[in-house]
């Protein structure tokens, strides 16, 4: 994964002498540093993982000219949304308001998806969708939830392929928590994984601590 955090003195001193004489070995960097090559072998396989440095076996080290938000970049267009999605939670489209909340508390989510009877994505529920419905003085327990669910094909959806990034810009743009993943089958979208704002906060953390 990319380097985020700052590179040490020693590793920066390894950069310029690269980025100055490259094509060079561990040898003669570590010459220059009056270091043996043991001392700096762990710094040049941190350059090397981060990606600031290319090794050539028998020709030595180069600069790979890359920035840290260019190699940031990079990392993040290898993350799909399979990396980081959560298991979905479902409901059936004639379940009522009340147990859409109930069932929202006990799976601790804060987005239900909504099937049709055959088993294909019919709608979404946000907390909000069911904060709003409660106000008023109906019967929770006599409305089906797909009364007040955003519903198809308004819904906005990602696949398990789809870059991380992308369905991260889904979220911003349409201002929403949540994403379906879905595969696409004749009857419908088959609702396989859910993508939120923790999974994506995850994943940037992620780009981070796995260095
Ligand atoms: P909240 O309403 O609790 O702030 P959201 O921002 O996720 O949560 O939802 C805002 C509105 O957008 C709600 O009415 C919800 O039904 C709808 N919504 C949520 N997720 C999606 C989605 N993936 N596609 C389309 N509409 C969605």
């Amino acid at each position: 994964m990319v380097r985020t955090i700052e590179l040490n003195k020693r590793q920066e001193q390894i950069l310029e002498i690269v980025k100055e004489n490259g094509p060079i070995t561990g040898e003669q960097i570590a010459d220059r540093l009056n270091l043996t090559r043991a001392t700096l072998r762990p710094d040049l396989a941190i350059l090397t993982m981060a990606g600031f440095l290319d090794a050539r076996p028998r020709v030595g080290y180069f600069y790979t000219g890359k920035t840290g938000t260019q190699l940031l970049t990079e990392s993040l267009t290898k993350i799909h949304v399979r990396d980081y999605q959560s298991i979905p939670v479902v409901i059936s489209e004639n379940v009522s308001v009340y147990d859409a909340i109930v069932t929202m508390f006990l799976e601790d989510v804060g987005t239900l998806f909504v099937s049709d009877h055959q088993g294909c994505l019919a709608g979404v529920l946000s907390r909000k969708d069911l904060l709003r419905a409660s106000i008023g003085k109906q019967e929770l327990s006599a409305i089906p939830v797909n009364i007040i669910m955003t519903r198809m094909p308004n819904i906005t959806v990602c696949k398990k392929e789809d870059l991380l990034i992308e369905a991260a810009k889904k979220l911003i743009e349409k201002q929403i928590d949540a994403l379906p993943i879905v595969k696409e089958t004749d009857l419908g979208f088959e609702i396989v994984g859910r993508l939120t704002k923790t999974n994506i906060t995850k994943a940037f953390v992620a780009l981070v601590d796995e260095d």
